[in-house]
């Protein structure tokens, strides 16, 4: 017998399932899309688990009868399009007529749904159909108002290996959260609503305006900072909202991206945002941007991957020119307000003013180095009182010796010490220090953010917890529904690793106290920002708890460190020295960044040809 076999429909259904669903979040992308597309003006979500136990989406579109119900369960039915023509110019976000059975083929799942002609009748007769891993176990009529509901329980149940890829409760919640925020973006006039166990996450009845939409589901804080973006050029209309260059993230999530109603990952789009930014804010941070995109459907090819998520342009520079065009525009400066805005922003390039202030900041950092030491030449006060006795023989007076006028041998080193001893500071950011081995700059913040990350985790991990201070005043938080999401789940091992925060109203928060390391920090709300993003971001080893742990650690320590351009005291730079060397791993920082830089001994004998 042959090799090579063909696989049971069961087992093909199921690989093909996995290219579709892939987490809960996906299963809700594709049944909203399906609602959108019947026309409905109310989406409803429900989910238990963050979606692991069961995601209700609940539509008043216009519903199947009992026999498309029926056929929407085969693979590739579809009521989208129905010859290569219509392939060409998608107006839906459907056509691939593959997420429902693949659903079904890894769920339990419930329809009912009535057809809405047959809706106007007294007492309308619907369609109930229960299918359990792809087989169908129940199709029956009932009495069912109007519209569609879809009821998918215990997903992946019959494929483990896909459930134990599937993340925390607040990760996932997380996606779903983000995934139904950005289409009821895309769709202000529908009402959306998403609920998780018992609380609402997502409320928002239909908009009259984008703007309007954006308020209820981002909150007026977000607002502020953007500006609106509206052009059209060469059939390329562009519109929606981009941030002024001083409101900078340091990751993507902020971008949402729309074409045709379709939320999408393009690298075009996104590239042709960042050319329009790349002379007002640096090349690591990230603009916040609504971006929707509408071009004639045929101009693109959404039939790229079946979660359709990606797209191609069929003339991607003519939208690259658009979208850069409208952009650029929108942050043009129109009033005195914002072009003092620009000018406040730390550039991304150094231009010939900048290079200017550098300089001016090394020649006054040299004079009150030379303030601070007024006696020393070197500046190695420490050095010198060091008892003589270390070194024998001592060491010839100036000017004796040998008869070689550049001096000769080569320099005592054995007395030094072996810790590091500082000499002083360069540049208000990098402290200097000498060791036996050589010199070396030490970059102020990442060091100290070494030093509070380690501590943060020791403490964390400790039996008395992480010491906890109290905020005078409580600081509050605006949330998305995103951050809403993956807070609510969390508040509690929040609140154990030292951030005491509290629900404020309906989507903002409250807080009230704060690990020790990190009060006095003028960036607390952005901390707990940092984490709630961090945790739903993807990826990340460890259990649930360790994750916390390590996305608190990074934050803390990345916002509440010295920042570079600081003067410090010989003090502080002691203190960070001695603190940085106690550290396993004083040479990165947490994110892998070198701390220390150094210039051995025999490289500077050697720059000085002395070996
Ligand atoms: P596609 O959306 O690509 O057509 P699906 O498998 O998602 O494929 O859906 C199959 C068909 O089922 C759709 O074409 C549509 O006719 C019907 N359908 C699915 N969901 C709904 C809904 N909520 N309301 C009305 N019809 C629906
Ligand atoms: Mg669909």
């Amino acid at each position: 017998m042959g090799k090579v076999r063909v696989l049971p429909e069961i087992l093909i259904r199921q690989i093909a399932a996995g290219e579709i669903v892939e987490r809960p979040a996906s299963v809700v992308k594709e049944l909203v899309e399906n609602s959108l597309d019947a026309e409905a003006n109310r989406v409803r979500v429900e989910v238990s688990q963050g979606g692991k136990r069961s995601i209700l989406v609940a539509d008043d579109g216009t519903g199947m009868s009992a026999e498309d119900a029926r056929t929407a369960f085969e693979h590739h039915a579809t009521s989208k399009i129905r010859d290569f023509e219509d392939l060409e110019a998608i107006r839906t976000l459907g056509f691939r007529g593959e997420a429902l059975p693949s659903i079904a083929a890894v769920s339990r799942l419930r329809v009912r749904t009535v057809e809405r002609e047959a809706a106007r009748g007294e007492a309308p007769l619907g369609t109930e159909l229960r299918i359990e891993g792809g087989e169908t176990r129940s199709a029956v009529e009932i009495s069912w108002p109007a519209g569609t509901e879809i009821l998918v329980e215990d997903l992946f149940y019959n494929v483990p290996a896909r459930r134990k890829f599937l993340k925390t409760v607040a990760t996932e919640i997380g996606h779903v959260s983000r995934q139904l925020t950005e289409y009821a973006l895309a769709h202000p006039r529908v009402e959306f609503e998403l609920r998780h166990e018992s609380r609402s996450l997502i409320d928002a009845p239909a908009a009259g305006s984008l703007e309007d939409r954006v308020y209820q589901l981002l909150g007026e804080s977000f607002l502020e900072n953007l500006v609106p973006v509206e052009q059209e050029r060469d059939g390329v209309r562009v519109h929606g909202f981009t941030s002024l260059p001083h409101e900078q993230r340091s990751s993507g999530r902020h971008l949402h991206l729309f074409v045709n109603g379709r939320v999408v990952r393009d690298r075009v789009i996104v590239h042709a945002l960042r050319q329009a930014y790349r002379d007002r804010i640096p090349s690591s941070a990230h603009p916040v941007a609504l971006l929707f995109v509408e071009v004639d459907p045929a101009e693109v090819d959404v039939n790229v991957h079946p979660s359709k998520i990606e797209i191609r342009f069929r003339d991607s520079e003519r939208v690259h020119r658009a979208i850069r065009h409208a952009v650029e525009d929108a942050l043009v400066p129109r009033s005195g307000g914002l072009s003092e805005l620009a000018h406040d922003l730390p550039a991304g390039r150094t231009t010939a003013g900048d290079a200017e202030a550098a300089r001016r900041g090394v020649a006054r950092s040299i004079e009150k180095f030379f303030e601070r030491h007024p006696d020393s030449s070197l500046g190695f006060p420490e050095l010198r009182r060091r008892p003589a006795a270390v070194s024998e023989p001592p060491p010839p007076p100036f000017g004796s010796g040998s008869e070689d006028p550049h001096g000769d041998g080569i320099p005592e080193t054995a007395h030094l010490s072996p810790i590091p001893i500082v000499l002083g500071q360069f540049v208000e950011s990098f402290v200097v220090a000498a060791d036996r081995e050589g010199v070396m700059l030490i970059d102020q913040h990442v060091a100290h953010e070494r030093i509070l990350y380690d501590r943060a985790l020791r403490e964390m991990a400790s039996e008395r917890g992480i010491a906890v201070q109290r905020l005078l005043v409580p600081q509050t938080l605006e949330l998305t529904p995103e951050q809403k999401a993956v807070l609510e789940p969390t508040l509690e091992r929040l609140r154990e690793n030292g951030f005491e925060v509290d629900w404020f109203g309906e989507r903002t928060v409250a807080i009230k106290g704060v690990p020790q390391l990190a009060a006095g920090s003028a960036a607390i709300p952005r901390m707990l920002e940092d984490i709630l993003e961090g945790l739903n971001a993807s990826g990340g080893n460890g259990t649930a708890l360790e994750r916390l742990r390590e996305k608190i650690a990074i934050s803390l320590s990345c916002r509440a460190a010295i920042k570079i351009n600081t003067p410090l005291n010989a003090e502080k730079m002691r203190w960070l020295v001695d603190e940085l060397f106690r550290c396993e791993n004083p040479y990165t920082c947490p994110h892998g960044r070198p701390i220390v830089l150094r210039l051995g001994i025999e490289e500077v004998l050697r720059g000085f040809h002395r070996i």
